[in-house]
Formats: C-alpha cells, sequence, structure tokens
C-alpha cells in the first residue's frame, strides 16, 4: 500500500500542512482527538471536503501504511497516539520543518515566555518600513506553510516551546529568546525542561541574541545579550551603546525620543534593535520607525479615560511575569481583575506588586480560589461571575485617579473560546457600562 503522511490535528496548523501537500500531490490524512461536530461548528466551509479524516478514534490497523507524522503543537506527548507512534518507530515532523525543507529564505526565529508576539510583529513592522519584504508568521497564528508560496527578504517566525518541542530543524539565520519565566509546567514537568526546550532554538543558527537578565542563569557561549545592565546601561547585541538613555517610558537617541510602553516594551525594543543591528540596517532610520510602531490590542491596551480613570485590557496575560510587567507599568492604584482557567503557577510572585499597588482584586474563572489560597493577602477581594459583573464591581470601587486592569495571569478556556474573546468581553462591558 502507499507510504502516507499523517497530520495530527486540525487546527490552523494541521490545515496548513494538509493544503501543502494537496498541492504538491503527497500522500497524506489526518487525525483529530476532537469529535466531528466540534469541527464543523468551527470550520463550516468545504475546505475539508475531499480531505482523508479519523475523528476522536482509530482503527489498530490505521498506523499501518504512515510514513512519517506531522504533529500540531497543540498535541500533548502524554496522547495515547505517541505511544503507538513511537512503538511502530514511525518519524515525527512538523510544519515547521516542511517549511524548511521547502524554502530557503533566511529565518528569523523568536521565543521566550512572553513578547514573542509583539517582537516579530514589532521586526515586521521595521523591515517592511525598510522595504525588505518579510512576514511575521508562526505561533502568531499565521502558518508558514500558507505563504511559503510568496518571496520574502526575511521569514520571521514566532515559536512557542510546544512548536520547539517537537521540531527537528533548528536552522534559522539569527535565533532569539525575549526572556523565560515560570509557565508551562505543567506540559513541559519541570522548568529546566522547560528552559531546555527554549534553548533549542539556538540549535543550528549564525546569531544568537538573548535577553541579558537569562545569562546568569546558563552557561552559554557565543550568544550575544541584550537588555538593561545593572548600571542602567542599555545593551544591543552584546555591546552597551552609549549613544542610547533611557528614562520615564523614553527612549532617547541622539535628538530623537521614543515613548515605549513600560520596561519590558523597552526590552522587546532593545532585542529588535539588536537583530536590525546584526541585518546592518540604519540605527536612525530603524528607531524612527520603531516610534510609530502600534502596540498589538490586547496587550496592556488602554480601552477608556474616563472621569480621570484608566480602563486597561491585557487580556493576553496568561502569567504571572506578563501581569507583573502590567502592574509596573500602570499606576497606583490598581483595581485588578485576576483568574480564568486552572494552570499550574506560583502566584505568589505577584504578592508584592500587589501589596505596593492594589486596591482591590476582582476575582474571576474556575481557579480563583487556586490562586486565594496562595497569596494569603490583606487585600480585599470580590468574585465576580461574568465581565458585567466585573465592571460593575470595578465601576462601584474605583475613584478618580485609580486605573482599572484586567491582566488575568491565567488562560481564558473556562469561560471564552481564547484571549482575544475575554478581551473583547471587557472592552464590550467597559463600553457599555462605563459612561
Ligand atoms: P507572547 O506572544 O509571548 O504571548 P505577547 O507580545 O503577545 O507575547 O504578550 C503577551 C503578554 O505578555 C501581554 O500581557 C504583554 O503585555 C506581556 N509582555 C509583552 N512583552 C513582555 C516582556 N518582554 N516581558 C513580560 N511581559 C511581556
Amino acid at each position: 500500500m502507499l507510504k502516507e503522511k499523517l497530520i495530527i490535528g486540525l487546527g490552523v496548523t494541521g490545515l496548513s500542512c494538509a493544503d501543502f501537500y494537496h498541492k504538491k500531490n503527497i500522500p497524506f490524512k489526518i487525525f483529530d482527538t476532537r469529535s466531528k461536530s466540534f469541527h464543523t461548528k468551527k470550520n463550516n466551509d468545504t475546505r475539508l471536503e475531499g480531505y482523508s479524516i479519523v475523528y476522536e478514534k482509530y482503527d489498530s490497523d490505521y498506523l499501518d501504511n504512515v510514513e512519517q507524522v506531522i504533529i500540531s503543537p497543540g498535541l500533548d506527548r502524554s496522547n495515547v497516539i505517541f505511544r503507538e507512534i513511537k512503538k511502530r518507530n514511525i518519524s515525527i515532523s512538523t510544519d515547521i520543518d516542511i517549511f524548511k525543507e521547502y524554502s530557503n529564505t533566511p529565518i528569523i526565529s523568536i521565543t521566550g515566555t512572553n513578547g514573542k508576539t509583539t517582537v516579530v510583529t514589532m521586526l515586521e513592522h521595521v523591515l517592511k518600513s525598510m522595504r525588505l519584504k518579510s512576514v511575521a508568521c508562526g505561533n502568531n497564528g499565521i502558518p508558514p506553510l500558507s505563504i511559503i508560496d510568496q518571496k520574502y527578504d526575511f521569514i520571521i517566525l514566532e515559536l512557542s516551546s510546544y512548536q520547539l518541542e517537537y521540531m527537528n530543524n533548528f536552522t534559522s539565520y539569527i535565533g532569539l529568546i525575549t526572556n523565560i519565566d515560570y509557565d508551562h509546567i505543567e506540559r513541559h514537568k519541570s522548568m529546566s525542561d522547560y528552559f531546555n526546550i527554549k534553548l533549542k532554538i539556538f540549535g543550528n543558527v549564525k546569531h544568537s541574541l538573548i535577553n541579558n537578565k537569562l545569562c546568569s542563569q546558563l552557561n552559554l557561549n557565543d550568544i550575544r545579550s541584550f537588555g538593561l545592565t545593572e548600571y542602567s546601561k542599555i545593551q544591543i547585541n552584546g555591546a552597551i551603546k552609549n549613544d542610547l538613555s533611557y528614562s520615564e517610558n523614553k527612549l532617547s537617541y541622539k535628538d530623537q525620543v521614543l515613548n515605549f510602553k513600560g520596561l519590558h516594551n523597552l526590552e522587546n525594543i532593545l532585542s529588535v534593535l539588536s537583530v536590525t543591528n546584526i541585518l546592518h540596517l540604519n540605527f536612525l532610520e530603524v528607531f524612527k520607525y520603531i516610534k510609530n510602531f502600534h502596540y498589538l490590542p490586547h496587550r496592556i491596551e488602554l480601552i477608556k479615560s474616563y472621569n480621570n480613570i484608566n480602563w486597561y485590557n491585557d487580556s493576553k496575560s496568561t502569567n504571572c511575569a506578563s501581569t507583573l510587567a502590567a502592574l509596573q507599568y500602570v499606576d497606583e492604584k490598581i483595581i485588578l481583575i485576576l483568574g480564568g482557567s486552572h494552570k499550574n503557577m506560583n502566584y505568589i510572585a505577584l504578592k508584592d506588586m500587589l501589596l505596593r499597588k492594589v486596591k482591590l482584586i476582582i476575582f474571576i474563572g474556575e481557579n480563583k480560589n487556586y490562586i486565594k489560597e496562595q497569596l494569603d493577602i490583606k487585600i480585599k477581594t470580590i468574585e465576580a461571575q461574568n465581565m458585567k459583573d466585573v465592571v460593575e464591581i470595578a465601576k462601584n470601587n474605583v475613584i478618580p485617579y485609580d486605573n482599572v486592569l484586567l491582566s488575568p495571569a491565567s488562560p481564558s478556556f473556562d469561560m471564552f473560546d481564547n484571549y482575544v474573546d475575554r478581551g473583547n468581553a471587557f472592552k464590550k462591558a467597559v463600553n457599555d457600562f462605563v459612561k
């Protein structure tokens, strides 16, 4: 029987692989652990017609003619199908590996616990502004195989730890780690496993870049760092840049001043400047283009200023490090909306900052008791059932010059489809009730 590829996972990644194999006339079939009705609800188009798909359960001979498995990042290694694949010694690959096999455009690969999408989007903005044809793809939701037929000067590839875990080909022109903080422990089992998976990004690169905060934790050679030094100097691509200085969310270079949105975004900017330094792009021009970069929605997004009260949507925050970044940026006194779906996380990391800046925590989501038990602090807390409730409670407790911040430090799947859905629900409630 003709050997086939097996694509596991029918999300955007799996579909991009299916479309690619279809175009190339390479035999394949698809398996997804979820039900058919789940997918028909999601993809009520004709795209899946003509593809051989098995949902939920497969027969014992299903893997007989499979020569290679293409895995989507969402699939956990503890899934039973893995045991069978391993037993049969079938090779595992990813859409990123296929992309690299068929494309020779230079790749700038970017990973990190937080800041990936901000950095790839900012870099894409700068490169495009400098007339270098480039696209940010990967974990940001644009599957690389969906753009493989177009010509680019650079591919900016956002990689999550889930993608790095399964990949085989680590070739890139530049590899960059924005930061590494406590996250995804249920999937990667320990912090050191998580670290090691992230470090795979440097597997076969010409240039390596890393946030200098990580240097002391790692014993790495030939890696250039970026960030702020102990003496508040600015480091780009491994060197101190004395003609750059910063204060109060402003970065200055000669007569140019750029506003940045919190110290975490300054680090993001320094990572982009490090990449453009490697590419020998004109510093002043890059600086000017970063000045007109628009930050993405759902990341400390100011949605309303009314009565001297600012309402911020930071729904994309799914861990403590990103919520800490938001708490650092927003002025006290803060009403913080915290919680969401359960995840193994050490919320004690938030404690000092909460005590310093937060006057009220509005809890939402299934992990509220888990967080409360860990924090055990004397800050007023109130529980809310939905976003309308959240906004009503915030409205009743806020006074002028306070700030209201949704930064849940948790995923959204208990109550929403995703972080966008959660952020939009918050925005709608704010716009409907705050006036
Ligand atoms: P990712 O793609 O890694 O999830 P995003 O750029 O989408 O990163 O941002 C996710 C969350 O992390 C947002 O809450 C954002 O404000 C925060 N964030 C962005 N950059 C950083 C950073 N360098 N350090 C900590 N938090 C960050």
